[in-house]
């Protein structure tokens, strides 16, 4: 029967080793005793001998019950001190004492003291005999099969013990949070069931993905022993045995048991469909014989409770760590990676990077598409640095990678992402090249943490994309001066605008062909109460960054187009220019804004030049094309500033609503001195003519610079070889001045 068979398995165990069976004798007729001894003299049963043990009365057998836990057999007289003494003990036996193992033989003298057959099940008692036909092969056989029926009750005692350690074990097991984890715990409580190592497989789904739909073509292994250990985390296709694999699959797909000569598959079967295997490298039959079935199938629904928890943790870690978009980790998985990883290593390369013009990019394709686009980068990515410690997602179109400082340089990181991005990407007909934008920023000592590295580049890309020149940047401390000085001035402009002064100064801009007046640009100027000017374009900046733009905008509209109004001696084509940032167009308000103050100062919007920069037709198209073609439908002129520092895309120019570009002072200041330079400004000019675009040359300072400028055929010139930017009364000035003969010869 299934569990007599273990019985060798330790052959290594010498006899006088084994201790003896306990056989309690309980009977007052000391003649009992004494037959019993002869009868049982030199018996064994698996090579362990009887030890008898005596009581002449019930009281002294349950003392000796009390003292002795292991005995395996009771020879029991019914009738003793009272009739009912017999059960009066195996009634204390059973309930007072709570042993249910010990095996119980009633014997009387009298035939007709049988007891019934409820009480013979009620404490479970083995046996009934008559002691006057008890032979001694009768009474051996009896105390031989009562044996077993202890061996078996122990073992399953044993097991019953086991399972309870393995339960409270469990506890443990289940506060593991990744599944790998738990598998190999699992896996480890195993060994400890059999007593012996076991060669075991925990197999489960490649990727949860979405949670409660899994993917059961696909399974890793989440844990290994024995044999097996060198498989942990490999797909099971590599676990060599074809039976093995098989059984394993078969057993997920039928959700049951599947067994082989060498082993089992058991499968872990859950509620939410999280398909799990745990195979075991033991024929099924030893492995009953081991533990008993019950205990193999209690053992895996527990298994099976502990995965599908630990597998919920894992989901729920993964919502939390990967990225749903892309398959990568997401800022908090960066963040903890870093950490983990600065314990190890003596320096970090941090790399906050983005798609250039990812906008336009939306626009074009849609935001379903958008996401695809994101993936690719993800994965491309991925295989670029495959020696990547994290590459996680910010946000949008933000990805930070995490390298190991050493053996990283910046030219070579450069160098690897614009070669992995040169290929476009295929979006179904499409074709996208991408161009992305790097900032760096190392942290080389454990002090430097996460946050504050990831801060550190995104100053960096920050620096990156203002100033558009390059595709990367390092980190520097004077860029966090610069952002921190943005902050100041911030809390400058909210804190203290009744003190801090604004008026707006104008600069000339000059016919190219004969240096006559042709407009003023409104430059704002902010005073403070000391009576110093603050630095322009670094409160614009501020301005623009805490929104209150709009609120100055609005302001400087109203002050310059009233001054301007005032300059009764302008001929009549003079013109003003106004500088429109991002964020101002972006607002519904501007359009109010604008008309509002060219109303209060009765000046028609045809003496209007806007001047817009090219980064706000990356930041939100369509908005920005409408104001611009209304501004224009209003007979207000439009040209692109800074023209050159930004994208510098001639293709997106044909379909702006454009008047005309301002190249940027940059390439005029180094044109006399930097070939590249003047090629730059060549050949701008050369594709705006073709296209019938006006050219301004801003930052004119010296003479050969304007000679340059003139001879390339250039409309407008602005610049301090002409005037710096003037107040108002210096304007008014300047204007009379200019207006008198032979003035524009200066
Ligand atoms: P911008 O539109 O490029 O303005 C030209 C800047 O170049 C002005 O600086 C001007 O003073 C300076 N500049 C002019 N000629 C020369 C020259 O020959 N050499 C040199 N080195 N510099 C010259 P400013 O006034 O500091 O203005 C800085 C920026 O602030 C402007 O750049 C513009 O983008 C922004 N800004 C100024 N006023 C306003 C405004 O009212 N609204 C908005 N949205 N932005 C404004
Ligand atoms: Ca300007
Ligand atoms: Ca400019």
């Amino acid at each position: 029967m299934a569990m007599d068979f273990l019985a060798p398995s330790r052959p290594d165990i010498s006899e006088s080793t084994k201790s003896p069976w306990k056989i309690l004798v309980v009977d007052d007729d000391p003649d009992v005793h004494e037959v019993t001894e002869i009868a049982v003299a030199g018996c064994q049963f698996e090579e362990r001998s009887f030890e008898l043990l005596h009581a002449l009365s019930a009281e002294e057998a349950r003392e000796l019950l009390k003292q002795n836990t292991d005995i395996a057999v009771a020879l029991v007289d019914v009738v003793m001190e009272s009739d009912t003494a017999g059960l009066g003990l195996v009634s204390w036996i059973r309930s007072e004492l709570g042993n249910h193992f010990t095996r119980l033989i009633l014997r009387t003298g009298q035939p007709g003291y049988a007891p019934q057959t409820d009480v013979i099940m009620k404490y479970d008692i083995d046996g009934y005999t008559e002691k006057a036909e008890l032979s001694r092969t009768k009474l051996i056989t009896a105390i031989v099969t009562a044996l077993r029926g202890y061996k078996l009750v122990m073992s399953l005692e044993t097991n019953r013990q086991k399972l309870k350690q393995l339960n409270s074990h469990f506890a443990a097991i289940v506060e593991k949070n990744a599944l790998s984890e738990f598998a190999s715990a699992v896996l480890h409580q195993l060994s400890e069931l059999f007593g012996q190592p076991v060669d075991s497989l925990l197999c489960g789904p490649e990727t949860l993905p979405e949670y409660g739909a899994v993917d059961r073509s696909k399974f890793r292994v989440l844990a290994a022993t024995g044999n097996f250990e060198d498989k942990i985390d490999l797909p099971i296709d590599v676990v060599g045995d074809d039976a093995i694999r098989r059984s394993i699959n078969e057993c997920v797909e039928r959700q049951a048991n599947c067994s082989t000569a060498q082993g089992l598959a058991l499968p872990l079967v859950t509620r939410n469909g999280m398909a799990g295997a745990l195979y075991l490298g033991i024929p099924e039959t030893l492995l009953e014989d081991l533990v008993g079935a019950e205990v193999v199938q209690l053992f895996v629904s527990n298994v099976a409770l502990g995965y599908e928890k630990t597998g919920l943790l894992e989901h729920i870690r993964n919502l939390a760590y990967v990225d749903r978009v892309t398959g990568l980790s997401t800022f908090s998985g960066f963040i903890e990676s870093f950490e983990r990883n600065s314990l190890k290593r003596t320096s970090l390369l941090v790399i906050h990077t983005d798609i250039q013009r990812f906008r336009v990019i939306v626009d074009g394709i849609g935001d379903e598409k958008a996401s695809a686009v994101l993936k690719k980068t993800g994965h491309r990515l991925s295989q670029t640095f495959p020696d990547a410690l994290t590459i996680a997602r910010k946000e949008g179109d933000e990805f930070l990678i995490l390298l190991k400082g050493d053996g990283n340089s910046v030219d070579d990181v450069v160098a690897r992402v614009e070669d992995a991005f040169q290929e476009p990407i295929t979006l179904d007909e499409n074709q996208i090249t991408l161009k992305l934008r790097l900032g760096f920023a190392l942290a080389e000592n454990e002090k430097q943490g996460a946050e504050e590295t990831v801060r550190f580049a995104s100053i960096a890309l920050n620096d990156v994309r203002q100033k558009g020149v390059t595709n990367h940047a390092v980190f520097h401390p004077l860029m966090q001066e610069a952002a921190f000085e943005r902050l100041r001035l911030a809390s400058l402009l909210t804190g203290t605008s009744n003190q801090t002064e604004f008026s707006v100064h104008y600069q000339p801009i000059m016919k190219a062909k004969d240096e006559s007046l042709a407009s003023f640009e409104a430059l704002m100027r902010f005073r403070t109460p000391g009576g110093s000017y603050l630095n322009t374009a670094r409160m614009i900046e501020a301005a623009e960054a805490s929104g209150l733009i709009s609120e100055i905008g609005a302001w400087m509209f109203r002050a310059a187009f009233s001054e301007f109004g005032q300059l009764t001696d302008l001929s009549e084509g003079t013109r003003l220019n106004v500088n429109l940032s991002p964020r101002q167009v972006q607002t519904n308000r501007i359009y109010k804004d604008i008309e509002e103050a060219a109303s209060a100062a009765e000046l028609p919007l045809n003496k209007l030049v806007f001047e817009v920069t090219e980064g706000l037709f990356i930041n939100n198209d369509r908005v920005t094309i409408s104001l611009l073609s209304w501004l224009r439908g209003k007979g207000a002129k439009v040209v692109i500033d800074d023209f050159g520092t930004g994208y510098s895309s001639f293709s997106y120019l044909r379909k702006l609503p454009v008047d005309g570009i301002k190249i940027d002072r940059s390439f005029i200041m180094n044109m006399d001195q930097d070939r590249d330079a003047l090629a730059v400004v060549k050949s701008i000019m050369a594709v705006a003519k073709a296209m019938d675009l006006s050219i301004t040359a801003e930052g004119v300072e010296t003479v050969v610079q304007k000679n340059i400028m003139q001879d390339l055929q250039c409309d407008y010139l602005q610049g301090y070889l002409y005037s710096k930017p003037l107040d108002f009364r210096d304007t008014l000035t300047f204007v009379q001045g200019s207006n008198e003969p032979g003035a524009a010869a200066g």
